[in-house]
């Protein structure tokens, strides 16, 4: 037998109890997993940008293959690049137990939004394996293509597709900001394939899990090592276009104007006193993107793009507030003289954690002795639509400051072992049988 000792693993220790005694994360390799997969990048270290089907992206596809063709997976790929690494079972008739994240980056983004679901993932695997451990049903990882909306203006659209919720013929609708359509741009990167191969078949997996940073604060100012998400808020876009005459800034008296950027203004305080008037405690609005035209100083705004985010996890509360938003941007519109639009981009379900992947997953931490605490997670994620398809659920590690989409996002590499000490533990329990 040939040993490798390029990785001496620096081996955790902690008390653990008999069943789990075997279960050694080698956390100096993922965290230089990480450091490599961060390399792959279109901006500058810490920065991370990763953008759908660029050639950073590409490469960064061909470094987790490798990966995971070193730890003796088998590898798939599907028509949209989700990439499918196997650990065969015993009884590969068996739905698999799927489990990871995503790994693009959107831009200036951060090194751990992703990748530590699937790296810790694959480190599941390779310490299940050191152990000798044989598992009946195959484990998959899953590393989807695009989670971010950066590209086409729609996130998780590798998750939607595999879910079915995006079907192939308006997928082939999106377009990038040059134009291009998604058909066009993921065969020149080289995925080919039918489009309607992509969706899933019912019961394809027996179960989903997800590990991810929280992007959140809550546990590190608790001091809780993990989150167990117990649901899942879902998001919802709405485009909101405003046009008006414009006119100089200096001629134009104010009864004769319909400013769009005053009518945007309007509307987004508008956006923040529904929420709070209609929504509770997990309602959240954002107006992210708020675009004046033309553009000049001395020119009064004839033009004015609002994007909006909402999210709850309660749908129907979500719904109410965009239907009394339409209403109500009419009558401000009409008062104002602007012309204006409301476009749903989407509306999507919150989707609830299985129970019993919850109770799986704080029975493993317990006996680990690593706290958990359950939560939901406000940010969504490819769960979110695995969720509707297959029992999901979601393990959340600390984040430095609960920083997320920025540079600085940082998880360590204690907090992220424990996260992937539980994964493991739970997929073995998972599929033993
Ligand atoms: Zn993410």
């Amino acid at each position: 037998m040939k040993f490798n000792f390029d990785h001496e693993p620096e081996l955790a220790s902690v008390q653990l109890l008999e069943k789990d005694i075997e279960i050694q994360i080698d956390k100096e390799r993922v965290s230089d997993e990480l450091k490599k997969l961060a390399t792959f990048s279109d901006a500058e270290l810490p920065a991370v940008t990763r953008i759908l089907y660029t050639p950073k992206d590409i490469e960064a596809r061909a470094y987790l293959i490798s990966l995971f063709e070193e730890a003796g997976l088998s590898v798939r790929v599907d028509a949209i690049g989700n990439i499918f690494a196997r650990w065969e079972g015993e009884n590969p008739e068996l739905p698999a137990i799927a489990t990871g994240s995503h790994f693009d980056a959107l831009p200036l983004a951060g090194q751990y939004d992703g990748t530590v679901g699937i790296l810790g993932a694959l480190e599941a695997i390779r310490s299940l394996k050191k152990t000798g451990y044989t598992p009946k049903r195959s484990i998959e990882i899953l590393a989807f293509t695009s989670e971010e909306p950066t590209r086409f203006k729609l996130g998780c659209v590798g998750s939607r597709m595999l879910e079915g919720s995006l079907d192939p013929k308006t997928a082939c609708e999106l377009t990038d900001d040059d134009g291009l359509d998604f058909d066009t741009i993921r065969k020149n990167a080289g995925f080919s394939g039918d489009l309607s191969s992509v969706k899933l078949k019912p019961g394809h997996y027996s179960y989903f899990l997800e590990l991810h940073t929280e992007q959140g604060p809550i546990l590190e100012e608790e001091g809780t090592d993990v989150g167990i998400v117990t649901s899942i808020a879902a998001p919802s876009t709405i485009h909101i276009t405003l046009e008006g005459d414009g006119g100089h800034a200096g001629a134009v008296l104010m009864p004769e104007r319909n400013d769009t950027a005053c009518a945007g203004a309007e509307i987004t305080l508008l956006i923040e006193s529904l929420t709070s008037e209609l929504g509770g405690e997990d309602t959240v609005a954002t107006v992210g993107i708020f675009n004046n035209g033309p553009g000049a100083v001395n020119s009064i705004p004839r033009n004015t793009f609002l994007a909006v985010d909402i999210r709850d996890v309660y749908a129907d509360r979500r719904d109410a507030i965009l239907e009394t938003l339409e209403t109500r941007v009419a009558e401000i519109c009409e008062r104002r003289g602007v012309r204006g639009k409301c476009t749903l981009i989407n509306k999507d379900y919150p989707a609830q954690c299985s129970d019993e992947l919850i109770d799986k997953l704080e029975e493993q931490a317990n006996e680990m002795g690593i706290t958990s605490k359950r939560m939901i997670s406000r940010a969504y994620h490819d769960c979110l639509f695995m969720a509707h398809i297959v029992p999901s659920a979601m393990l959340f590690v600390p984040c430095y400051k609960g920083y997320s989409h920025r540079p600085e996002e940082y998880a360590s590499p204690d907090q992220i072992e424990k996260g992937v000490r539980v994964i493991a533990g739970t997929l073995r329990d998972l599929s033993k049988d």
